[in-house]
């Protein structure tokens, strides 16, 4: 099947009330695992690529072997570029063959954010490349990058101000002619130390004013009775990474204490772990409702 974009994958969730699965893939062995179980559900899937694993020549050989997979894979594949906030580096991941990008200025004021949004999308569309944006800011600490922000500890003071405003988005999806856009509700990046408060009202009244469909970040760790609630929401795309990671370490960690020498073959020792993480993609694509979509 081919590669596609995210327009249809999610115009079609949101008129059939289910979400798609996304998974940031740093590897060939991650981004086999994950279609493999698209494949088995019958399942659209999103592969994501985030910049600390596109370095350097890194991009190219992650777009070869993803654009491989989306090719010889069953099931409808979208490569995404995750948080990506270097336009020059985002164009070059449009050249390169992404089918979709993040351009995450979330952090910026408002004007910047539609701004640097529009301009991307201006590029990005020329090429049919999609474009997902952020309005309000979910909670950073991206795993292995300390230097990204706070993590899921943090406690705002005044976690209102971080939230998407409902008053701001028509005017920023119209500005920015953006295809789809990640909300702050609540969820954070990274590991929960604390159950995090969903703000499902907030949800449903940014759900009746978005124009296009809605992104939830921070997947990892929210229980699976709020992210049913949020997909029933609205939301169409959920960003899975650190449970899948937690997932493979833990299983890693545990084959190498079990093990009797230490030169062991890769594929050997890498084998249970991927399974660990197929079962975390696995029950994210029953929850989000993405299973049998695909005839
Ligand atoms: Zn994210």
């Amino acid at each position: 099947m081919a590669l596609v974009n995210l327009k249809g994958m999610l115009n079609h969730a949101r008129k059939n009330k289910y979400g798609v699965g996304a998974f940031d893939v740093s590897n060939l062995d991650m981004a086999i695992a994950v279609t493999q179980v698209a494949e088995e559900k019958k399942s659209p899937v999103i592969l994501m690529g985030l910049t600390l694993d596109l370095q350097g020549d890194r991009l190219e050989y992650w777009l070869d072997n993803m654009k491989k997979i989306a090719k010889n894979t069953s099931v409808p594949v979208a490569l995404h570029l995750d948080h990506a906030t270097d336009i020059d580096f985002i164009k070059k991941c449009i050249d390169g063959g992404f089918s979709s990008v993040m351009f995450d200025g979330s952090m910026l004021p408002i004007e910047e954010n539609i701004a640097k949004t529009k301009k991307v999308v201006d590029y990005a569309h020329r090429f049919g490349v999609t474009v997902e944006a952020e309005l309000g800011h979910v909670g950073d600490g991206i795993v292995g990058n300390s230097e990204v922000g706070a993590d899921k500890n943090t406690v705002f003071d005044n976690p209102d101000d971080y939230l998407t405003q409902p008053g701001e988005l028509a005017d920023f999806i119209d500005q920015t002619a953006v295809d789809c856009i990640a909300v702050a509700v609540g969820t954070a990046h990274g590991i929960y130390v604390h159950e995090p408060k969903i703000h499902f009202d907030r949800l449903a009244e940014l759900n009746c004013i978005s124009a296009v469909p809605m992104v939830m970040h921070g997947g990892s760790g929210t229980p699976d009775e709020a992210i049913k609630k949020s997909v029933a929401t609205g939301i169409c795309k959920l960003n899975i990474f650190s449970e899948m990671l937690t997932a493979f370490n833990i299983t890693i960690k545990d084959e190498l204490e079990k093990a009797s020498h230490m030169a062991i073959w890769p594929h050997t020792l890498y084998q249970k772990p991927l399974e660990a993480l197929q079962e975390v993609v696995r029950q994210k694509i029953d929850l989000v409702g993405s299973a049998q979509r695909i005839k």
